[in-house]
């Protein structure tokens, strides 16, 4: 059985360090970490346990017979191989991507292999990132330790962004190393929609729900759109096309009004489209006095309290604000008097009559930075309590929110994926006539929300 040594400082460990690993063919490999005659120079020196840590955590999917062993610096060349081997016992060749390292274990007689690194960054760069990283990601309990595990990823994504002028978009449901370490926008669906359409660049990676990602093809057909992970959603699998078809039928000459929350299929059988932020001002333009809503049933009954027209709804539900009860509302109002508590429109309507405002995601946020309350309830996904913690760390949350299994499936290694080689289900292609049909109900819906502003 032979042993490798893979010897360096891993300050970080970072995905190049993780490739350099996958090279090594040894039945068992002692990864040595090398002291600190960097940490007098070094203004955010990581301890040999944080160090530790990030390897563990990089390599839990590898299937790698490892161990980790401390070296301890004795600022010695002559004797510094001889003190390494008392430390970590006998081995039979060594990794390294340090040329002064290969030269003293060279000069003793051992083979010594060069690790060639696979990413152009240096661990200057990697802690200028994470401190960067933190600076947003600590509001919300993130550790240093943890920022400086992602920043190779996001150095990696933010460059290559930028070489293939490509833009990011995220939406306020995904996590917070999404957000605020890799996109250039964060917003809600309506608002992504907008600047997916107005903004130049060719690419587009959108950090969300497949829906949105067609959504933006749609209004974009010559662009290039990604998705990192094909996340589904139940509002948008709750209705086909064909359902559409079939209720046009029973309910002859009443308009679709469509949520955005749905497949380019079921917008291409609609009238019209809508989101959280203009679902009412585009029911109001309708000059019909009953109109078709689908998929949300809760937000069609919370839309129907705001009009008088009719609405005719379809049994869908956001899985997510489905699962808030009246009761939670309740005891937050008895237990802290003066929070504003806030539900979004796909909430049930005991809970949206119990609430001070009930909107989008972006009303929402709207909603925390004008008001001058310190404490708010935000019943919706968890994404939008950690943007008010970052955003505005004055402000504070009480009670729980929600996670979205859905949007919470992507990760930055798919964001990177989706740059670099993207797989065929990350890249989001439509049926011409299918996106020509869905187009046309959400340019009805981009028209009459900007003309009623
Ligand atoms: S939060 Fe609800 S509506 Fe939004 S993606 Fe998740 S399941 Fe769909």
């Amino acid at each position: 059985m032979k042993k490798a040594l893979f010897i360096g400082r891993f300050q970080p460990f970072h995905q190049g360090h993780l490739d350099a690993l996958k090279q090594i063919s040894e039945s068992e490999v002692i990864i040595g970490i090398g002291s600190s005659q960097y940490s007098e120079t070094d203004d955010n020196p990581l301890s040999f346990e944080e160090r530790k840590k990030i390897i563990e955590e990089k390599l839990k999917n590898l299937n790698l017979n490892y161990k980790i062993i401390g070296i301890p610096d004795i600022h010695e060349e002559t004797e510094w191989v001889d003190h390494v081997k008392k430390i970590v016992g006998n081995f039979d060749m060594v990794y390294t991507g340090n040329e002064l390292v290969q030269t003293l274990f060279e000069q003793k007689g051992y083979v010594v292999h060069g690790i060639k690194k696979n990413i152009d960054i240096s661990a200057t760069e990697i802690r200028t990132e994470a401190k960067r990283l933190f600076e947003k990601l600590g509001k919300t309990k993130r550790t240093f330790s943890y920022c400086l595990g992602i920043a190779p990823i996001t150095l990696e994504i933010n460059r290559l962004k930028k070489k293939q002028n490509a833009i990011i978009l995220a939406h306020s449901y995904q996590t917070t190393d999404i957000m605020y370490g890799v996109a250039d926008f964060i917003g809600d669906s309506y608002g992504l929609a907008k600047i997916a359409s107005q903004h130049d660049a060719q690419k587009i990676i959108f950090c969300s729900v497949h829906f949105m990602g067609e959504t933006a093809k749609i209004l974009n057909p010559e662009k290039e759109v990604f998705v990192p992970a094909v996340a589904g959603c139940s509002l948008a699998e709750s209705i086909t096309a064909e359902d559409v078809r079939n209720l046009k039928t029973r309910y002859p000459g009443i308009p679709v009004v469509t949520y955005v929350n749905t497949s380019a299929e079921v917008k291409a059988e609609s009238d019209i489209c809508c989101t959280s932020s203009n679902a009412l001002k585009i029911i109001e333009s309708l000059p019909d006095e009953t109109i078709i809503f689908i998929p949300d049933i809760l937000m069609g009954q919370n839309l129907q309290k705001q009009t008088k027209k009719k609405l005719i709804l379809w049994n869908g539900t956001c899985i997510v604000h489905e699962q808030f009860d009246r009761q939670a509302v309740d005891n937050i109002r008895a237990q802290f008097p003066g929070t504003k508590i806030l539900a979004h429109y796909e909430c049930t309507s005991s809970v949206a009559d119990a609430v001070d405002m009930v909107g989008s995601t972006g009303d929402m946020l709207k909603y925390v930075k004008e008001n001058p309350a310190e404490h708010y309830m935000l019943i919706t996904e968890c994404g939008i309590t950690d943007r008010v913690q970052t955003e505005f760390p004055d402000k504070h949350i009480v009670g729980s929110c929600q996670l979205c299994p859905y949007m919470k499936q992507i990760k930055l290694e798919d964001v990177l994926n989706a740059l670099k080689s993207p797989k065929k289900e990350q890249i989001i292609e439509l049926d011409k006539e299918i996106l020509e049909k869905a187009k046309k109900s959400l340019d009805r819906m981009m028209e009459i929300s900007t003309k009623a502003k």
